[in-house]
């Protein structure tokens, strides 16, 4: 077993270190605040390959590994969660159109998603099928050469900005979660509108809406893998998803630590750095063990999937255990800022509030454990 990073992995960290502490960092309080996407930073991200790192330059991508893509997600989620997810978002995206997309229609949208000249969204969710996706009811009805939509999908990352969405639908009712298919809709097409934008906790600045669909006619060739596939699409991507997630968490729990560090040396109390009380470093101490703990389930799981080996098991480790990490940490650090940590003076507060997000969506962590409950039952006890 080998611990350590390519000269490449290595390279990709400093690039984005140096990219999100100059680019990212100074904005990131403000991206907050008026909760507005940040298109230069966007736009840079894009020059950079940090919206497609793992995606081979034949599309556009940066033809490096997803452990790459982690370290990219963990420098970009330790300075704006934001900035991490919109990146991420991208990727999932892309990662739907590079595994089931027919030639056209990757040479149609990874190379211009990948620069960050347009943009994607993923709507699966709906008002009615959150957790229980197989429960949606949005419809797609074949007719002669075109489906036609009907329904509505809440909480799509992107939904006000996408050019494009990748639409879960209904194809046949009788067949239950095999009767699923995707298709790709695209801005502009009739019958097809945004919704209600919501107001979010965290994370802000990275839009999250309602996508309406009202006999919302696409042609047959927009469908995204074969009839039927959609629940198979939508849970390979969250899979691959998850970690990316899960490298986000872990910039928030390098975040919280390094700032906790910084006010707990400079904050002084019954004559001495607060430091100096073991019940500080009891938080000091637990942070930095969750965040090697979380770091290595994660590297873990990119290792398994750039393997070609399963890793839906690990995936969901590393999501769970480093997204309730960051929350438990982003908390214990405002605690060691005090009553300065609950006001927005300190960015802890806004780390607690972009840390909440992670344990809900791309699957709950409720969720998480039942898929991991689910592989290990079927026999998932050991990784090779
Ligand atoms: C900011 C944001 C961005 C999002 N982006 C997207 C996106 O881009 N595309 C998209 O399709 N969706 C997106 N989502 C939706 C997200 O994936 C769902 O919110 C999530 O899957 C949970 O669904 P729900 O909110 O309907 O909660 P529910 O499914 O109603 O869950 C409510 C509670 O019940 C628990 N629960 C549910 N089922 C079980 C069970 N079997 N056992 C135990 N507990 C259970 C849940 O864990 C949760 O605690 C986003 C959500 C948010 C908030």
């Amino acid at each position: 077993m080998e611990f350590g990073f390519s000269e490449e992995q290595k390279m990709m960290r400093q690039m984005v270190r140096s990219f999100a502490e100059k680019a990212v960092k100074p904005r990131a309080a403000e991206m907050d605040e008026t909760d507005e996407f940040p298109k230069e930073i966007f736009k840079q991200a894009g020059d950079l390959g940090l919206l497609a790192v793992n995606f081979p330059e034949e599309y556009g991508g940066a033809g490096a590994d997803s452990v790459s893509s982690v370290l990219a997600s963990i420098e970009l989620g330790r300075v704006s969660a934001t900035v991490a997810n919109i990146c991420s978002s991208i990727k999932h995206h892309l990662f739907c159109m590079y595994h089931y997309g027919t030639k056209e229609q990757k040479e149609t949208y990874m190379p211009a998603m990948a620069r960050g000249e347009i943009i994607g969204s993923f709507a699966l969710t709906e008002s009615g099928a959150g957790s229980d996706a197989t429960g949606i009811k949005t419809q797609a009805r074949l007719d002669e050469d075109s489906y036609v939509l009907n329904g509505s999908k809440t909480f799509i990352t992107l939904g006000p900005l996408a050019d494009f969405t990748i639409v879960f639908a209904v194809t046949d009712a009788s067949k239950k979660s095999k009767g699923i298919s995707a298709f790709i809709v695209e801005k502009g097409t009739p019958g097809f509108r945004v919704g209600k934008k919501e107001k979010k906790m965290g994370q802000r600045g990275n839009p999250v809406s309602e996508l309406l669909f009202t006999d919302c006619r696409i042609p047959k060739s927009n469908m995204l893998g074969a009839e039927g596939q959609g629940i198979k699409i939508a849970l390979h991507s969250l899979d691959s998803g998850r970690i990316e997630v899960a490298g986000l968490a872990i910039g928030l729990i390098q975040a919280a630590l390094e700032d906790s560090v910084a006010y707990a040396e400079s904050r002084v109390q019954f004559g001495q750095k607060i430091s100096q009380f073991q019940l500080i470093q009891a938080f000091i101490a637990q942070m930095a063990a969750d965040l090697d703990a979380a770091s290595l389930l994660t590297y873990r799981a990119a290792y398994l999937k750039d393997s070609g080996k399963p890793f839906t098991r690990e995936s969901s480790i590393a999501k769970w255990f480093a997204t309730e990490a960051a929350m438990k940490h982003t908390t214990n650090a405002i605690q060691i800022h005090g009553g300065y940590g609950y006001c927005k003076d300190y960015a802890v507060e806004r780390y607690f509030r972009d840390a909440k997000l992670t344990q809900i969506y791309e699957g709950t962590n409720q969720i998480q454990q039942i898929v991991i409950a689910r592989e290990v039952l079927k026999g998932g006890l050991q990784w090779s």
